[in-house]
């Protein structure tokens, strides 16, 4: 049980492959196992938080990713008709003051490029195309085998499960359970800042309003904005958990809301629609010789952008955990140190759906709230 030297991960998102890259520093042999046949542009914004910025700098990413960057002046919470600030937090220089890292926002598509880049320079085997179906623990040869849709069988000491809400590794483990529809859907685009008629302010802003509420933010150094357009539903009755949104329902949505948003969202050509979906906290994240990580055990709302940030958190301490215990005690050592953690943050990215959400103008009650909020707005 003991002996870890080949580790394959499931899953190339951002939790796999920052895991690769911290297993790799570990100086572990890694591959990943992708389904994609092709790595591509998925997504829209990502906003970087201190937390996950540390990570991405340990794991030498910080260069190759500035030139992306941009850096917010303020996270900012505002009313969606008047505008009114409900919150103003500085961020940029106050950020790297307090947490000795900065708040960057990244297109994830500039953050996936580059961590594919690192893994290829690392030396890190990228299998695409890899559909994963199951695996089964060899007790006797304390070794784990991996199947893909092929036929082909793989085998490795250790397998992480980072492929995301649907994993089919979590599945395995702890039995077939569908996501919750969190009763919310989120309309996502980038638009070139060349084809706006406003001027949009460089902060991370969230403009709240009966039964929805509206994110911007600019991406690649003031180049692009970034739109996160939320609305309640009761429910999501297609197959699929993203399909191409109809931007003049996304605008008919919005309509009457402060001029910064409505002129934003008239110059947006395209959009996805995103069902928001969740599960409840699960009973364990390890089993045997496999383990999870990112989505696959921690799905949240993106309410504190907080998802991808996690999965990062978990790469570094899972590769930092098997690297320093023995393979029995790493697991539980990982799930001690990231579960009560990253359950937290779930349950406070759902408490801000009502937050965001004014119902029945609790416009009063919203400001002592959005001072609560702040205390916790950027995690430690
Ligand atoms: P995923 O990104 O889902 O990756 C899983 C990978 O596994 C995929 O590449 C998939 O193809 C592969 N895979 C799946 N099944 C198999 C299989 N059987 N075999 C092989 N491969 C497989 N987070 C932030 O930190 N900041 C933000 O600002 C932010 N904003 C968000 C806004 C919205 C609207 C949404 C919806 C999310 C947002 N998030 C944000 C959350 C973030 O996007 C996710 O939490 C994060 O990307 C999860 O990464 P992951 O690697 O765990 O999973």
């Amino acid at each position: 049980m003991e002996q870890v030297s080949r580790v394959i991960i499931v899953g190339a998102g951002i939790g796999g492959l920052c895991s690769a890259l911290a297993m790799a520093k570990q100086g572990f042999d890694v591959m990943v196992c992708e389904q994609t046949k092709h790595l591509g542009e998925v997504g829209a914004g990502l906003q970087i938080s201190p937390n996950a910025f540390k990570v991405l700098r340990e794991l030498g990413l910080e260069s190759a990713l500035q030139p992306c960057a941009f850096v917010p002046q303020r996270a900012t919470m505002r009313d969606f008709k008047t505008g009114e600030y409900y919150l103003e937090i500085p961020l940029a220089e106050k950020t790297i003051n307090r947490y000795g890292a900065p708040y960057w926002h990244l297109h994830r598509a500039d953050l996936h490029s580059v961590l594919v880049q690192a893994c290829i320079e690392a030396g890190i085997e990228l299998m695409l195309g890899a559909t994963v179906t199951g695996y089964k623990e060899n007790t006797e040869a304390n070794q784990v085998s991996l199947f893909l849709d092929d036929g082909q069988e793989l085998t490795a000491d250790l397998l992480i499960g980072a492929d995301g809400i649907r994993s089919k590794i979590r599945e395995q483990m702890l039995g077939r359970q569908k996501a919750t529809f969190m009763g919310q859907v989120a309309w996502r685009g980038v638009i070139p800042v060349s084809d706006l008629n406003v001027e949009i302010k460089p902060d991370a802003c969230v403009w709240v309003g009966p039964n929805r509420h509206f994110v911007s933010y600019y991406l690649r150094g003031g180049e692009y904005v970034n739109f996160v357009a939320v609305e309640e539903r009761n429910d999501w009755t297609s197959e699929s958990w993203r399909e191409e949104g109809d931007i003049e329902a996304l605008k008919q949505s919005f309509s009457g809301w402060h001029p910064e948003v409505t002129e934003l969202l008239s110059a947006a050509s395209s959009t996805f629609l995103w069902a928001l979906n969740g599960r409840d906290e699960l009973p364990t994240w390890h089993q045997g010789r496999v383990v999870l990580l990112g989505d696959a055990c921690h799905p949240m709302l993106p309410f504190m952008a907080q998802g991808a940030a996690m999965a990062i958190e978990d790469a570094y301490v899972l590769a930092k955990c098997v690297a320093g215990y023995k393979m029995s005690d790493a697991l539980v050592e990982y799930e001690k140190i990231r579960k009560p953690r990253a359950t937290k943050i779930q349950k406070m990215s759902k408490a801000n759906a009502s937050l965001y959400h004014m119902h029945g103008g609790v416009l009063g009650k919203l400001k002592l709230k959005a001072l609560q909020a702040a205390s916790h707005f950027v995690p430690d």
